[in-house]
């Protein structure tokens, strides 16, 4: 699968200086290449590390064919298998007693390090339990208990608290706060978040808008959070909270790019087999920020409208099967003839 097994040092010693109005890249980062020898430091600190923090869930899954309980979800499990494909993973979140160890190792086969994995002896894994209608785009969320994840205080492995792509799933903001502190130097800082916290902890999720690069938000949940009713208008205020970019989810119809420069939209990858979407925009997120560690740090606009395509199509396997069923018997080759079907359908 081509991963990388060893930290590997940034060797082009890239170092990014934000300068808001030079259109450089898709956020306004101007990429200087700095000589080696000039830049006095020790560049084995500096890895293409990607980090997850989010919740690790055990999830009952109704659709309109069938029902499946207690099989595994969360936003950092779906993330981190589906930037596996694409480069290394380091992987924090909290379990209880009732984790099973076998999927500690069917992350791990992935090329997941599993250390910031916690498990809390006297407690019982997150539930959430969803059903799907008719029209897959939509469910209702049944039921939530947050057992473990209600009191979760991430604790970032020391290794884990350089990493130079940090995704912060969904989850309370006040989790993806605390892992904030902890972390340092991280060049691109992307964030998921949800009606829940949108409704329930607005003060919290204010403050990690402010100390974040990029929001992933489906439609509905941008246009709450802006109190707008057109999806660019969202966005584009969503800008003003703090983000430097927006990708807006829209399910099947696809995502969109938001920033200061640049707009765009790319389609989702039309299926017919649709089975169980959830995890989607986890795995969407991990198809993206995964190829943007494998680029070597590189963030220039086209490796990022690259980047939202790998995420599209990695999570159109994802929805294939229910929970990691498919995911388990895809790889990268997989991944890239449905990445060239793709852009065959949308060469114009
Ligand atoms: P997605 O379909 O991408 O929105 O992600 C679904 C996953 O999010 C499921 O596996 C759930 O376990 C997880 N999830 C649902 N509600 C929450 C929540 N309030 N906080 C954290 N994770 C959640």
């Amino acid at each position: 699968m081509g991963r990388q097994t060893e930290p590997q040092s940034l060797s082009s010693g890239y170092f990014a200086f934000a300068i808001n109005r030079f259109p450089v890249d898709f956020f306004g980062t101007f990429w200087y290449k700095v000589p080696e020898e000039f830049l006095g430091i020790n560049h084995s600190i500096y890895t293409m590390s990607l980090l997850v923090v989010g919740s690790i869930a055990y999830d009952t899954i109704e659709t309109p064919m069938m029902r499946r309980e207690n099989v595994l979800g969360g936003s950092a499990p779906f993330f981190a298998y589906a930037a596996g494909f694409f480069s290394p993973v380091r992987m924090v979140g909290v379990v209880g007693a009732d984790w099973l160890p076998e999927y500690t190792e069917m992350l791990r086969k992935q090329g997941i390090d599993t250390a910031g994995i916690e498990i809390m002896p006297d407690g019982k894994t997150f539930r959430w339990s969803g059903k799907y209608h008719n029209d897959m785009n939509d469910r209702d969320t049944l039921e939530t208990q947050l057992n473990v994840l209600g009191t979760f205080q991430p604790k970032l492995p020391e290794d884990f608290r350089r990493s130079q792509f940090v995704f912060l799933g969904n989850g309370a903001p006040s989790t993806g706060l605390a892992a904030l502190d902890q972390i340092q130097g991280a060049d691109l800082i992307v964030a998921d978040t949800m009606n829940l916290w949108i409704n329930t902890t607005r003060t919290d999720l204010d403050a990690l808008l402010k100390r974040i690069d990029g929001l992933i938000i489906n439609d509905s949940e941008a246009k709450m959070l802006t109190d707008e009713i057109n999806t660019v208008t969202a966005a584009r205020k969503v800008l003003t909270m703090g983000p430097k970019f927006v990708i807006v989810k829209k399910g099947e119809h696809g995502a969109m790019f938001v920033s200061e420069y640049e707009t765009y939209t790319v389609p989702a990858f039309p299926m017919e087999n649709v089975v169980d979407p959830t995890g989607a925009g986890d795995s969407f997120a991990g198809g993206l920020m995964g190829y943007i560690a494998s680029q070597q740090g590189n963030l220039d606009g086209e490796t990022i409208k690259n980047a939202l395509v790998y995420g599209t199509i990695v999570a159109s396997f994802g929805i294939e099967g229910f929970s990691f069923d498919r995911y388990k018997e895809i790889n990268r080759t997989n991944i890239e003839e449905r990445r060239e079907a793709f852009r065959e359908m949308t060469a114009f």
